[in-house]
């Protein structure tokens, strides 16, 4: 049996549905959710709603504890490759086919299927 999670939204236990209400007649509770799997926020919450209390209450703090962005990022040819994926269908002939797409150049590579499900290949050179 897997191990349930809480729901790390900081305001979850304030919603008002009935599978929140917990513990004995007399003596319920509207409790934060535990699910075995939660489908937002990376597996932390049981709803976007959740995502963003936490959001609204943290995400300044934890932006500026991993690094404020000073500068604006720049795509350039260096570091404009993306790992692509056409499908058979779309080739006509019923064979997938995956490829690095520059996006700034446009140029196409090809790639095996195991350099595409690796993630630690890259032709990005920055
Ligand atoms: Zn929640």
């Amino acid at each position: 049996m897997s191990e349930l999670k809480l729901c790390q939204g900081t305001k979850c236990h304030t919603y008002y549905t009935k599978d929140r209400l917990k513990g004995m007649k007399g003596n319920k509770t509207y409790q934060t959710r535990r699910r075995s799997s939660m489908y937002y926020g990376n597996g932390n919450f049981c709803s976007t709603q959740c995502q963003w209390d936490w959001f609204n209450d943290f995400g300044d703090q934890a932006i500026n504890h991993f690094g404020r962005l000073k500068e604006a990022k720049h795509l350039t040819e260096e570091n404009a490759w993306f790992k692509n994926y056409r499908w058979g269908y779309e080739r006509g002939n019923g064979e997938a086919e995956h490829y690095y797409l520059n996006k700034i150049t446009k140029e196409e590579r090809p790639l095996t299927k195991q350099q595409y499900d690796d993630d630690n290949y890259t032709l990005n050179t920055i």
